[in-house]
């Protein structure tokens, strides 16, 4: 994959515009597009991986930022009190459909099973 063909490296680098409500060095964090709840934010490394077990892989200081950072997303959508939800969709089983690797964070009312049969 080269990264100039990425979805979300071209949200990193300015190219596409996302609703940005987190950021650090090393993260972002933006507004899902199509929200499956009523908080819907999707939390990536600024370094693009496709997966979460290659960020896992390469770097796992990384992956731990990429958690805190949904953390404080939780923190700061106002979830912590009522709980949320954090997935990372992985390959095609999980459905995953843009590969760089990204935490959905999702709250705001009860969010049902975990995955429906
Ligand atoms: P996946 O299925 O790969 O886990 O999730 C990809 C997510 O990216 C989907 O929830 C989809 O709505 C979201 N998405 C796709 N394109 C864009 C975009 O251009 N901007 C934003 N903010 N989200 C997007
Ligand atoms: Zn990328």
């Amino acid at each position: 994959m080269v990264t100039s063909d990425c979805l979300f490296c071209r949200i990193v680098k300015g190219d596409l515009p996302a609703t940005v409500v987190h950021e650090t060095a090393t993260t972002l964090a933006f507004r899902d597009i199509g929200p499956k709840a009523p908080v819907h934010v999707l939390v990536i490394p600024k370094e693009h991986h496709a997966d979460v077990a290659a960020l896992a892989a390469a770097d796992s200081g990384l992956a731990g930022e990429v958690l805190a950072a949904a953390a404080a997303v939780a923190e700061e959508e106002g979830l912590t009190g009522g709980g949320f939800r954090v997935i990372f969709n992985t390959g095609e089983h999980g459905g995953q459909e843009v590969f760089h690797v990204h935490a959905h964070v999702l709250g705001g009312r009860a969010l049902g099973p975990m995955v429906s049969a």
